[in-house]
């Protein structure tokens, strides 16, 4: 029997502008979907009010265009249909999964550096659980942020790309963050309930959300929730071996898109640095005959002088 036409999503944050990177990820979700007539929705993760900015979006809906990439229904702004969100924090509250936290990120910090035992994750700050041990009384016109209870125990899954995967959360990050101080969800939180809600079943997305990844099973597990596919990409990396990143500002799309780039070229990049045979250039749509994600390479791909350079003289 074949597997059914999945349901995915892309799900940019207006942080910055997108970048190959971003190309790169979006393309293959879009063609995960539509290779196998599934359907594909946009949610622009807009609820960091200090970070985005509606400019971003508009530059992010233009790149999807440029990139031959099309979504089913209207776009979803997360920002604007909170409720859903803030009855699943209810929800673990009520159920005791989740706890009020007025420690500053500055008090977060000193506290690891008392103790150096503490694990760190990255660039993540781990929680010691300081207020999960204290009865906090939180007067009216103060906005807790609200922490999940972690519990200690490893969760390990399984990545039809990265494979078997195991993480132990509480070790890692500890209580983590489901709602910050500025009263907006955190999207730990965000994700889990807007993917369920949309009926996303696979989602395909960048490898560095992988350690993610765990904690968002233990929120769908304590939600109810069902856990969906995961296809978690190889990163794209710069001439340094370092990912790609939004700060990277002249491997942003719209400034290839200023300078008269044929985005066939972008998706003919897209393709051949994921291990996938291609032509020069080559439009999205012509890419779905014969795609299968599982088929792509498992290294990083990579974007460097000469890729860049192939690109620029690459004129539409
Ligand atoms: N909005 C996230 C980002 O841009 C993606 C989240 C996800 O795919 O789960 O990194």
């Amino acid at each position: 029997m074949l597997p059914s036409p999945p349901t995915t999503r892309l799900a940019p944050s207006p942080t910055g502008p997108l970048h190959l990177g971003h190309a790169r990820s979006f393309l293959l979700a879009w063609l995960h979907a539509r290779s196998r007539s599934g359907r594909i929705l946009l949610r622009i993760e807009d609820l960091d009010r200090e970070r985005c900015k509606p400019h971003f979006t508009s530059l992010a809906l233009a790149d999807l265009a440029w990139l031959g990439l099309d979504w089913d229904g209207e776009p979803h702004i997360q920002s604007a249909d909170t409720a859903p969100l803030e009855s699943a924090l209810a929800q673990l509250t009520s159920q005791g999964d989740a706890y009020p936290c007025l420690c500053s990120r500055a008090e977060i910090a000193a506290n690891v550096a008392r103790s150096p035992s503490a694990p760190h994750a990255g660039d993540e700050l781990y929680y010691p659980g300081t207020c999960g041990k204290l009865t906090l009384r939180l007067p009216a016109d103060v906005v807790p942020a609200w922490r999940f209870r972690c519990p200690d125990e490893e969760v390990s899954f399984n990545d039809e790309l990265a494979g078997p995967q195991r993480f132990h959360p509480s070790r890692e990050v500890g209580d983590f963050a489901i709602a910050r101080r500025d009263g907006a969800i955190a999207y730990q939180l965000a994700v889990v309930v807007d993917d369920a809600r949309a009926g996303v079943d696979e989602i395909v997305r960048g490898a560095d959300l992988l350690p993610s990844t765990a904690r968002q099973i233990l929120l769908q597990r304590a939600l109810g929730l069902p856990h969906p596919r995961w296809w978690h990409l190889p990163l794209v990396v710069g001439d340094d071996g370092k990912r790609l990143a939004k700060r990277d500002g002249g491997f942003a799309l719209a400034e290839l898109r200023a300078r008269g780039v044929d985005p066939r070229a972008v998706v003919a990049w897209a393709l051949a640095s994921s291990g996938l045979d291609a032509p020069e250039r080559v439009t999205a749509a012509e890419a779905c005959g014969g795609f299968e994600l599982a088929r792509i390479a498992r290294a990083s791909a990579r974007f460097g002088a000469a890729e860049l350079e192939r690109l620029l003289a690459a004129r539409a």
